[in-house]
């Protein structure tokens, strides 16, 4: 997926004008919100979210350890690992095996690790044919390969229409409205590729230490065809998703599938180890890990290290109101929402992303839902901090701050300040006492006005009521 970051605020303001996108974005908090509430009413959140918190760190403090080891215990059971420090030595790696076993089609589950390598670009300018298989990324692939908008619901922009109109036209068949008969449509699509296809590529949610093993999550059993019919399997993952033992695994996914969709248990989940067996019936001849960087590591003992126990459950971006107003386009490249917010700088370049730190309220939703305890917003705005210490925000916001820092460091100036500006908002308020054009404020009166002020300070305001009541 192209960066396209430094658009952030043209992007942002046409998804606002885009009043069907509007109503599909209400799904997030009719559906995903309301589901994740109840789901972990069954479990004692906090209590799982501290183990899992906790369990996740051990494994990062220690990350060379555990790749280690789960290198040697994969290597064992038959399976190749490989590393690739870039998301193109990633996907140059891919297309090796590809061309190493001769492969002519691909069959892919979502993969947003695959997203940062533009695998399928790679493997389409070698003649290799990608199929993606995970319904909402197969719709998207036929809408001439739209990017994701979502890191598990990758199509949630689009209501059932669209979908039904795009399914007519790419299939050349009847228009379906019914979602099951469209699903059924979908499958008899997909059907021959994964009879067909040489080579599966799959995401990997966590992979085990101690058993070398994969565990790979989706609510369509995609992954089962994907890694069982063809003869290669490929699992493509960032470093930091080792986790040390099963028992680990065994509380992440208490928090994954509860906090992604509220559902207590994905409707499929596969735990793959090693390839095909001797004996054995099925599973795929030759098997692969590529265990991608891509930035990673830069985290690593950083200020910013804790975004690396991000588990991609979806529930921050679910949660956020500037995602559910403008989406996950907007941002501009693989992850958005809180944690892209923080991810896209530290992979693509803070300079690159300037906009996206400022694209929260910092009302701290976020912090509260993520089932690891990332304090995203603290992140955001260490990013901020970072943003003005290198002196990569416009000058006005800049002499806005540094007047604002002065301010706040001399009461009597700030007294002052306050006192002559609340007296000139009242004026500006006029008789509609609501200010329509703020000078500086654009951002804000620009949609909608600001209520004028009562002219008097909170200060005075209290000195008046205390002289009045004593
Ligand atoms: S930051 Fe937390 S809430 Fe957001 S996707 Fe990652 S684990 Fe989920």
């Amino acid at each position: 997926m192209q960066v396209q970051t430094m658009h952030f605020k043209a992007r942002a303001g046409s998804k606002l004008a885009d009043e069907r996108l509007q109503q599909n974005l209400t799904k997030l908090s009719t559906k995903f919100v309301s589901a994740r509430a109840s789901a972990i009413t069954a479990i004692d959140f906090e209590a799982t979210r501290a183990a899992l918190k906790e369990r996740r760190d051990r494994a990062i403090e220690n990350l060379d350890v555990w790749l280690e080891t789960f290198e040697r215990e994969a290597t064992r059971r038959g399976a190749t690992v490989l590393y690739a420090e870039s998301t193109q030595d990633a996907a140059r790696l891919v297309a090796d095996i590809a061309r190493k076993h001769v492969v002519k089609k691909v069959i892919k589950t979502k993969s947003m690790v695959s997203e940062e390598m533009q695998l399928n670009r790679v493997l389409g300018e070698m003649g290799v044919q990608s199929i993606e298989t995970d319904l909402g990324e197969y719709i998207l692939q036929i809408n001439d390969n739209e990017p994701p908008s979502h890191i598990i619901a990758p199509v949630v922009h689009k209501d059932k229409e669209q979908i039904a109109d795009l399914f007519a036209k790419t299939h050349g068949k009847p228009r379906l409205t019914e979602i099951p008969d469209m699903t059924r449509e979908a499958r008899q699509v997909l059907r021959p590729h994964f009879m067909s296809a040489d080579m599966g590529v799959t995401g990997g949610n966590f992979v085990i230490a101690e058993t070398g093993s994969v565990a790979v999550v989706t609510n369509e059993g995609n992954e089962g065809m994907c890694t069982v019919m063809p003869r290669v399997h490929v699992a493509v993952t960032g470093i930091e998703k080792v986790l040390p033992t099963l028992e680990d695994l065994a509380t992440a996914m208490r928090l994954l599938p509860r906090s992604a969709t509220g559902q207590t248990m994905s409707n499929y989940f596969s735990l793959l180890t090693g390839p095909r067996g001797e004996g054995e019936l099925d599973g795929p001849e030759h098997m692969y890990f590529v265990l991608v960087d891509g930035g990673r590591t830069g985290l690593v003992g950083g200020e910013f290290q804790e975004m690396l126990r991000c588990i991609r459950c979806g529930a921050c971006m679910n949660h956020c109101p500037v995602y559910q107003k403008i989406g996950g386009h907007a941002y501009g490249w693989v992850y958005p929402g809180p944690m892209g917010s923080v991810l896209t700088p530290a992979y693509v370049g803070i300079d690159r992303a300037l906009d996206l730190p400022q694209a929260a309220t910092l009302c701290g939703e976020c912090n509260s839902v993520c089932p690891v305890g990332i304090p995203l917003s603290d992140l955001l705005r260490k990013l901020r901090e970072k943003q003005v210490e290198r002196r990569l925000r416009p000058r006005n916001e800049r002499v806005a701050l540094a007047v604002w820092g002065f301010l706040a460091l001399h009461p009597d100036w700030y007294a002052l300040f306050t006192k002559l500006s609340v007296r000139v908002l009242e004026r500006m308020g006029g008789s509609k006492k609501a200010i329509s054009r703020l000078p500086l404020g654009g951002g804000w009166t620009n949609t909608r006005d600001i209520p004028a002020p009562v002219g008097r300070t909170f200060r005075e305001l209290y000195k008046a009521h205390r002289s009045h009541i004593g």
